[in-house]
């Protein structure tokens, strides 16, 4: 027989998986969702890849996932024939973990010092295939990738190290075999080799599974004869969940379906449904997650929801159905009307795609607009999450820009807990305050901090206080908010008190404005050429100076920023 090697994993994977062996998760039946999520996977890749290659020679006659028990050598096995993998992936996919943002969720979970914290945040971070350590002490897997003649069993007990070794009989796919903890055997609720327990694990998380789970109808406890002579019959209903009217899906269910398309561990904030009849017909559904991923900011992050052709899986995070902006959207969209074949490129360019994008675009904001009536704490919570993101539409989607100011929250000088919307702001202008002011900075207390603040804090005039990065390019961009004008309290002339100048007034200002004519003047030539004029401000109340820009100036934070970036 052919060489035994033996590997270590990555180490943060090996991390991950003292984690699972030492079972912190709650709720452990969760391994066998990964796992079916992963050989639905495997199913959907092999399908797509036969309509790519029609060279590929791979069985497709019967798609399915099979669990095998054997109560007797306290074994459970998902069997899939799908794509499998070749040695190589194996090693990468299996040994190492790719996930972005493993590293910064280890150290976090490292500085949770509570118990009680460190759970929620493990909730938070989906685990894949290790997940089977929580129940098994051996997982053994035996993979052939279609087409390939060779396949591979690799073996660990997931302490530090893995075997792997060529096997030459390995049916088409992968077989992932658990042998169970015997600690877990006297416990009922962990029973893992009883049909009937997993019987319900499959209908409670994988119902919706497009591909048949099949098990033996009759019970391992049988023995021998029931495993190799009973029927089998299929477990889930395999309903589109997104083809179903809404009062025939719970909320768990729904949530099932988020948890295998965005491979999160917690559930979605809000579900959102789409149906189109009529000449051009699809379904959407779409979910907001709970909490922004690590890569919402990298440049290499994945975006897109699932496209499925009238029920048949086509592709992952098809970014032409949703904007840059939007790019933390998970979900499903099913058309009926596209070819099986179609690929990215001839995405981008389908109008009938492009149709789909526009409404689910409108959907999803007027989603969050009503979210922030119904469900205020909600939509704080989203937007926290999100909103930085949700703002680059202010540049990128001139079409829904209103829209999308309409959902915006802004932290403000009026309330320093609660971010304030512009609509709200608007209903505090003071009479005669003709523009919303705000002022941009890198952070809270660099903004508040700012001698520009100073009149409109003496005059009770709210500002906004703008610290993302993305504030500076869009108020340059936007016009204004219902007719109201953006204006920036660090440019051009903070004009506050128009009409309420009189006749003294005016004239004490022209007087002063002759007393310094003179400082004024030899300021202004003295500073040279880092400044262009120097003037006399009603706009400082405790600071001797500031440096105003010109209207059409790049802001401070606006420069470091392209200077960052080598501009
Ligand atoms: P994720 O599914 O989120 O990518 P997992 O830990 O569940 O993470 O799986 C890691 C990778 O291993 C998968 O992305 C896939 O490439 C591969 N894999 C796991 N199970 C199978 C399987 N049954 N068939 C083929 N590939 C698999
Ligand atoms: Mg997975």
């Amino acid at each position: 027989s052919t060489p035994i090697e033996t590997l270590e994993f990555q180490s943060e994977a090996r991390q991950l998986l003292q984690l699972m062996i030492h079972s912190i998760y709650s709720n452990k039946d969760t391994f066998l969702r990964e796992l079916i999520s992963n050989a639905s996977d495997a199913l959907d890749k092999l399908r797509l890849e036969t309509f790519r290659d029609k060279e590929l020679e791979a069985d497709t006659s019967d798609l399915h996932v099979a669990i095998e028990l054997d109560a007797q050598a306290r074994t459970l096995t998902v069997r899939d024939n799908g794509i499998g993998m070749t040695r190589d992936e194996v090693v990468s996919l299996i040994g190492t973990i790719a996930k972005s943002g493993t590293a910064d969720f280890l150290r976090k979970l490292k500085q949770a010092q509570d118990a009680a914290g460190s759970q929620d945040l493990i909730g938070q971070f989906g685990v894949g295939f290790y997940a089977s350590f929580m129940v098994a002490d051996k997982v053994t897997l035996v993979t052939r990738r279609a087409g390939t003649a060779e396949g591979v069993r690799w073996e660990s007990d997931g302490e530090g190290t893995y075997t792997i070794q060529t096997v030459v009989d390995a049916p088409q796919g992968t077989a992932v075999t658990l042998h169970l903890k015997p600690e877990d055997a006297e416990d009922r609720l962990f029973d893992y080799t009883s049909p009937v327990k997993i019987r319900e694990i499959v209908k409670r998380y994988s119902d919706f599974i497009t591909w048949p789970i099949r098990m033996s109808k009759g019970s391992a406890a049988d023995g021998e004869d029931a495993a190799s002579e009973s029927e089998v019959d299929t477990v889930n209903s395999m309903k589109a969940l997104w083809a179903r009217s809404k009062d025939e899906v719970t909320d768990q269910e729904y949530h099932e379906l988020y948890k295998h398309v965005s491979h999160d561990w917690q559930d979605p904030l809000e579900t959102i449904r789409l149906q189109a009849e009529g000449t051009f017909e699809y379904q959407a559904l779409l979910f907001l997650p709970s909490r922004a991923p690590m890569d919402l900011f990298w440049r290499e992050r994945k975006r897109g929801v699932q496209l499925y052709v009238k029920r048949v899986f086509i592709m992952d995070d098809c970014e032409s159905l949703v904007p840059e902006y939007l790019r933390f959207v998970k979900g499903v969209v099913d058309a009926q009307d596209l070819s099986l074949n179609v690929s990215r490129e001839i995405l981008q360019q389908d109008r009938q795609i492009q149709l789909i994008r526009r409404r689910l675009v409108k959907k999803v904001l007027s989603t969050v607009k009503s979210m922030m009536t119904t469900d205020p704490d909600k939509y704080a919570t989203f937007w926290t999450e999100f909103g930085r993101a949700v703002k680059e539409g202010l540049l990128d989607d001139v079409e829904n820009r209103d829209a999308i100011l309409d959902i915006s929250s802004f932290a403000s000088t009026h309330d320093a807990e609660k971010p304030t919307t512009l609509r709200q702001y608007v209903e505090r202008m003071k009479d005669g305050q003709e523009y919303i002011y705000y002022l941009t900075g890198e952070s809270r207390s660099a903004v508040e901090k700012s001698p520009h603040m100073e009149a409109l804090r003496a005059r009770g005039v709210e500002v906004l206080v703008l610290t993302d990065p993305i504030d500076e390019m869009w108020v340059d961009a936007v016009a204004g908010f219902d007719g109201t004008q953006f204006q920036s309290i660090a440019k051009g002339q903070v004009d506050l008190d128009t009409d309420e100048e009189n006749e003294t007034a005016k004239a004490e200002r022209e007087q002063r404005q002759q007393d310094f004519a003179g400082l004024l003047s030899w300021l202004t030539e003295t500073l040279g050429d880092t400044v262009k004029e120097a003037r006399l401000s009603s706009r400082l109340t405790t600071s001797a100076a500031c440096i105003v820009g010109d209207t059409h100036d790049m802001t401070p934070t606006l420069e470091k920023m392209y200077r960052a970036m080598g501009q």
